[in-house]
Order: structure tokens, then C-alpha cells, then sequence
């Protein structure tokens, strides 16, 4: 069969692309290396604007019944104890990996897009004027536009030769379910040498405990039963709460060479959307949001193209400006921040900082996320009274 489109990746950008374009009667087919449901890397506190996201792509009905649990407050500590409170500006989930992608890759199908996971992708050719033949574990497609939504970094990367993977990234995440805290509607991020650390709730009450180091952290003496380096304790509140905490992943997942770096909105004519474009780092916890967000930029311009209003060209240049317009500044907050959250000096000033100028704390929280649309009143009063 000859697909309008081919989305590369079934995480946030690649489902939600994949369930616009079926919506608007395009043969859609998605590809995904994993084999679902799975759990994934990530700290999994959803920025406000997911929410009405969520709702015009049809799960939001779902991620009401799984039970997401709203968080409604901040706080972020630095190693030497200063620390800033602060409330969201408004209500945000916490929700596993496991269900969300779980739930979009499910309503893509229901969609009659063809989903077909454990089918890696292992190259592409072609281009936007004659098409393109997409090489797969489960044979070859062919397609007039391919989505390029395989993450933060994957070996397709390096099949297609891009530029951002030939440098080096010193910085390693690890992931992993906790219980044992109760920390309830609050994200936690506590800074420590050389990296920092989310702590939120997830709908099983079980807390995601998710850090992302320098990865010389990643040499030090590990913590015999919870797996976690000793760097992390040197903050006094991450200490307290290891205390008492017991692991309740098997393993904890661990990603090496995470980049910030901005990587391109079209590469060999494919349209590159979440953070197969560009990563946020996750200090802002918004990349899920800008993922979805991605999506719903690039989608107009895919549809006209296929509609033979724009050609190719246009395609990409309006795409890559749309892009950047939304996205360029908040990412280079967010690296600016990671930078400074990393060092203790600089995360000691500025969480002091903070502190005393709760104002630009919060202005800060603001500017690294995206401008949130009205939540359905019925879920707002739910999410109000939980907490
Ligand atoms: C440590 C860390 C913590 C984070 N915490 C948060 C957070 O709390 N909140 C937040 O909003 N964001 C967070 N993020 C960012 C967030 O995880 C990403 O921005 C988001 O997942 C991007 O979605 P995506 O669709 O672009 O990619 P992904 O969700 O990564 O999806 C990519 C998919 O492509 C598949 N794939 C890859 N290669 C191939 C191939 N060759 N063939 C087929 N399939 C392939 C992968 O298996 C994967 O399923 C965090 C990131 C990191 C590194």
C-alpha cells in the first residue's frame, strides 16, 4: 500500500501526528520499534497543556479513568538546603509511560491507522517530490511524506548521518518506580553536583524518581539496594527521602548522550517533530508537551502538502519557521537553566534567588512551558478536589 504518511516512532509526536492525520482521511501508517505496553525513560509530570491536548485527540477520557494524579505545587531544592515553594499555574498530571503511550498507540488504531510495533525502522529513502521507501524488520513501505518521530536518539540517527550525533553528550538519565513517600500533588526537583533530580506521583501512587547526571556521576559507588549514585544524597532532601524509599522497578532504565542540541526540522526531506527536532531539557518538564505540540504544528503543512496547496518547498521552510517561532527561546531558557541547576554554586544563588523573588521563580516555571488552553470544567473541579 502507498501511505500518505509514515510516522516513525509511536511515542507522543509520532501517535498524536499519526491520529490528526486520520481524523482528516489520510492512510496513516505508524511505526514502532518497541513492542507495547513498555515502560520508558522519561519523569512523567505532564505540563498543563496536555490536557486539552489530550482532549481533541480523544484520550482524555482515558487518562481521567487511569486516574492521573494532579499536581498542583513546586519545589526545588539545592545541595546546600535552600529551597523555593512555589504553586503551578495551573493543575498538571502525573502518568506512566506505560499507560500514556499505550493509550495514544491504542486510539490510533481505533482510527484505522496501521500500527505495527516491534517493527524497527532501519533506513529511508526518497524525497518529498518522488516519495519515500521506508525499510523496516517487517519489510518495506512506501509513503508521500515521512515523519521523523523516533526521539531523543535512536541508531537511525546515525543510519541517516545526522549532524547532532556525531558529538559527544556527557549527560546520562536513569529512571525508576519508588515507593515508600508519599509526596503527593507536588513535583520535586533537587539539584545536586553535576545533575538533578524529579521526584512526582504517578497514577499507581508509586513516585518516578528520575535524574539526569554528568557521567562521571555514573562511576561513583551505587546505593546497594535502590541502585542510585551517591552524588544524589549530597543533597540533604534527596537523602531523607532515599531513606525511606524502596525500588519497585526490577532494574532502573538508563539513556547515555542526551543532547540539547538543536537538531533540524527536515533532514533528507523527512518532517522531524518532538524531539527528533530538538529536545528540551527535562528540568522543564514540558518536552511531552512540545512533543504533542510539535505535531500539531507540523500537521497543517503535512495536509497541504499532500493536498498539493504548498509544494515541498514551502513545506519545509513554513514548517521550520513555525518551529522555531514556538519553540527556539523556551529551549534555550530550558539549557540555560540545566546549565546553571547542575553547578552547586549557581543552583545555591538561584534557588536563593527564587526564594526572595517568588515572582520571577514563578515567571520562570511560566516561560518554559507553552501557553495552556482552557481544561474542560468537570475535569478541573475533579482535578481540584484531589490533591
Ligand atoms: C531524563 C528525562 C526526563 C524527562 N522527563 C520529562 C517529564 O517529566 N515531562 C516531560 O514532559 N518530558 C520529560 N522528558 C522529555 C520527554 O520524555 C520527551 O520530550 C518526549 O518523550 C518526546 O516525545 P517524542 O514523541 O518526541 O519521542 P519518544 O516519546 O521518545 O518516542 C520515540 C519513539 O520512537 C521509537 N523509535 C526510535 N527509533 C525507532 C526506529 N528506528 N524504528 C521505529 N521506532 C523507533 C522509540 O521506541 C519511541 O517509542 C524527559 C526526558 C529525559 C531525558
Amino acid at each position: 500500500m502507498n501511505y500518505d504518511a509514515i510516522a516513525i516512532g509511536a511515542g507522543l509526536s509520532g501517535c498524536s501526528a499519526a491520529i490528526q492525520l486520520a481524523k482528516l482521511g489520510y492512510r496513516v501508517l505508524l511505526l514502532e520499534q518497541a513492542h507495547y505496553p513498555i515502560h520508558k525513560l522519561c519523569g512523567e509530570f505532564l505540563s498543563v497543556e496536555v490536557i486539552a491536548a489530550f482532549e481533541k485527540l480523544g484520550i482524555l477520557d482515558q487518562v481521567r479513568k487511569v486516574g492521573a494524579q494532579p499536581i498542583h505545587r513546586a519545589y526545588l531544592t539545592a545541595a546546600n538546603g535552600a529551597s523555593f515553594r512555589s504553586n503551578l499555574p495551573s493543575t498538571a498530571l502525573g502518568l506512566s509511560r506505560y499507560q500514556l503511550d499505550l493509550m495514544l498507540f491504542q486510539r490510533a488504531q481505533s482510527l484505522n491507522v496501521d500500527c505495527f510495533d516491534s517493527t524497527k525502522v532501519l533506513g529511508v529513502t526518497g524525497d518529498l517530490s518522488t516519495g519515500f521507501k521506508v525499510n523496516t524488520t517487517k519489510g518495506e513501505f512506501t509513503g508521500r511524506v515521512v515523519l521523523g518521530a523516533f526521539g531523543k536518539r535512536s541508531p537511525l540517527d546515525r543510519t541517516l548521518d545526522r549532524e547532532f550525533i556525531q558529538k559527544r553528550s556527557p549527560w546520562i538519565a536513569y529512571k525508576g518506580h519508588f515507593t515508600g513517600v508519599d509526596i503527593g500533588d507536588v513535583i520535586e526537583l533537587h539539584s545536586f553536583p553535576n545533575g538533578y533530580c524529579g521526584l512526582s506521583q504517578i497514577e499507581t501512587g508509586e513516585i518516578n524518581v528520575c535524574w539526569i547526571a554528568h557521567e562521571r556521576v555514573n562511576k561513583e559507588d551505587l546505593d546497594p539496594s535502590l541502585g542510585i549514585p551517591s552524588s544524589l544524597a549530597k543533597n540533604p532532601v534527596l537523602a531523607d527521602r532515599f531513606a525511606n524509599m524502596q525500588r519497585v522497578s526490577p532494574s532502573l532504565q538508563g539513556l547515555s548522550q542526551i543532547t540539547f542540541a538543536l537538531k533540524g526540522n527536515f533532514h533528507n526531506d523527512i518532517c522531524m517533530i518532538g524531539d527528533t527536532a530538538g529536545m528540551i531539557t527535562p528540568l522543564c518538564g514540558d518536552g511531552m508537551a512540545m512533543a504533542l505540540r510539535s505535531a500539531e504544528i507540523a500537521v497543517p503543512f503535512v495536509s497541504q502538502f499532500l493536498d498539493q496547496k504548498i509544494d515541498g518547498n514551502i513545506f519545509k521552510k513554513q514548517y521550520a519557521i513555525a518551529w522555531k517561532q514556538e519553540f527556539q527561546t523556551r529551549l534555550q531558557l530550558g539549557r540555560m537553566m540545566h546549565h546553571c541547576f547542575v553547578q552547586p554554586t549557581l543552583a545555591n544563588v538561584g534557588v536563593n534567588i527564587c526564594e526572595k523573588l517568588p515572582a520571577l521563580g514563578n515567571w520562570i516555571i511560566g516561560a518554559t512551558r507553552g501557553s495552556a488552553e482552557p481544561i474542560p470544567d468537570d475535569y478541573k473541579q475533579q482535578l481540584q478536589s484531589v490533591g
